[in-house]
C-alpha cells in the first residue's frame, strides 16, 4: 500500500480536504485505485456528537457513520463509497480499544500514548486501507489520508507520531506527504510572505516529518520567486512547490493540481511508473 499524507499548517480551512480530494482525483485520472481516510483529532467519537453550532454541517455515510463534509468530498470526487471507519477520531481510537486497554489496565500494565495509542492508530490505519471502497477486488493502490487541524495542535500529536512512525516502517517509496500552507499577501507591502510556511514546516520536520510536496494556498497565483524562496527554506525541491489559488468552484483544484504536475510528482515519490498512466482528460 502506498500513503498520501496531506497535513495544513498556518491556520485551519485552507482547504486540506478539496487538496487531499483533489490529489486523489489527479491519481485516479492516471489509472489509479485510491481509497481515503480522514483523521479528525477531536475527543468526540464522531460529527453526530457535537452541536450543529459547534461542527456545522454532518454528511451522513451509507453506513450511517456521521462524519466530516471531507468524507463527502471524498466520494463525490473519488465516486467511491466509504464507511465510518474511513474517519479516525481520538474519540473512536480510545473507544475501539476499551477490552484489550481496560485488561492491560487491569493486570497491571503501564498504559502510554506511545506505543499504545500509536499502534492503535497504525493498525486502524493500514487495516482500513486495506478495504476495497470502489466496488472492485482487492485493496486500492494509494490510501490518501488527511490530517485535520493545523500541525502543532496538541490533540494531533499521538496521530503526527503514529504517521511518523507509518512513514519510517512502510519506507520512502511506500509514503508522501503534502502540506498545505498559507501565503498570504500584506495589504500595503503587497509582496507574498513566505515565513508562515517556513515556521510550519519547520514544526513539521521538528515532529519528524519532512514535507515532499508543498501546497500553497493564496488568493492569488504565487510568484516564481516566492517558490524559490519556498524551496531554499523548506528543503522542497522547486516543482515540487504548488499553488492553489483561491478558484470560483473547488472542481477546478484537481485541474490546477495536473497542470502543475502533481500526478508525476507523487508517481515519481511512490514510484508508481509502472501502474500509472498518463493521465485521462478529467
Ligand atoms: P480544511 O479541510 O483545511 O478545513 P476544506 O477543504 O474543508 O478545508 O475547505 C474549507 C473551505 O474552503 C470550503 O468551503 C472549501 O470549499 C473552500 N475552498 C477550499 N479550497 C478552495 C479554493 N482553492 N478556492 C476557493 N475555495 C476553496
Amino acid at each position: 500500500m502506498k500513503y498520501v499524507l496531506v497535513t495544513g499548517g498556518v491556520v485551519s480551512g485552507l482547504g486540506k480536504g478539496v487538496t487531499a480530494s483533489s490529489v486523489g482525483v489527479v491519481l485516479k485520472s492516471c489509472g489509479l485505485r485510491v481509497t481515503s481516510i480522514k483523521i479528525d483529532p477531536y475527543l468526540n467519537t464522531d460529527a453526530g456528537t457535537m452541536s450543529p453550532f459547534e461542527h456545522g454541517e454532518v454528511f451522513v455515510l451509507d453506513d450511517g457513520g456521521e462524519v466530516d463534509l471531507d468524507l463527502g468530498n471524498y466520494e463525490r470526487f473519488l465516486d467511491v463509497t466509504l464507511t465510518r471507519d474511513n474517519n479516525i477520531t481520538t474519540g473512536k481510537i480510545y473507544q475501539a480499544s476499551p477490552s484489550p486497554l481496560l485488561e492491560f489496565i487491569f493486570c497491571g500494565f503501564l498504559l502510554k500514548v506511545v506505543p499504545h495509542i500509536t499502534d492503535a492508530v497504525k493498525n486502524w490505519i493500514e487495516l482500513v486501507a486495506s478495504v476495497p471502497v470502489d466496488g472492485k477486488e482487492g485493496a486500492a493502490d494509494v490510501c490518501v489520508i488527511e490530517l485535520g487541524g493545523t500541525v502543532g495542535d496538541i490533540e494531533s500529536m499521538p496521530f503526527i507520531e503514529a504517521l511518523r512512525q507509518l512513514s519510517f516502517s512502510v519506507g520512502k517509496e511506500n509514503f508522501c506527504l503534502i502540506h498545505v500552507s498559507l501565503v498570504p499577501v500584506l495589504g500595503v507591502v503587497g509582496e507574498q510572505k513566505t515565513k508562515p510556511t517556513q515556521h510550519s514546516v519547520r514544526e513539521l520536520r521538528a515532529l519528524g516529518l519532512t514535507p515532499d510536496l508543498l501546497v500553497c494556498r493564496s488568493s492569488q497565483p504565487i510568484q516564481e520567486n516566492t517558490k524559490v524562496k519556498l524551496s531554499q527554506f523548506c528543503h522542497v525541491s522547486v516543482s515540487n512547490i504548488l499553488n492553489i489559488h483561491d478558484v470560483p468552484n473547488i472542481w477546478h483544484v484537481p485541474l490546477l493540481l495536473r497542470s502543475q504536475g502533481a500526478h508525476e510528482a507523487i508517481v515519481k515519490q511512490l514510484n508508481l511508473f509502472s501502474k500509472a498512466t498518463p493521465p485521462d482528460l478529467m
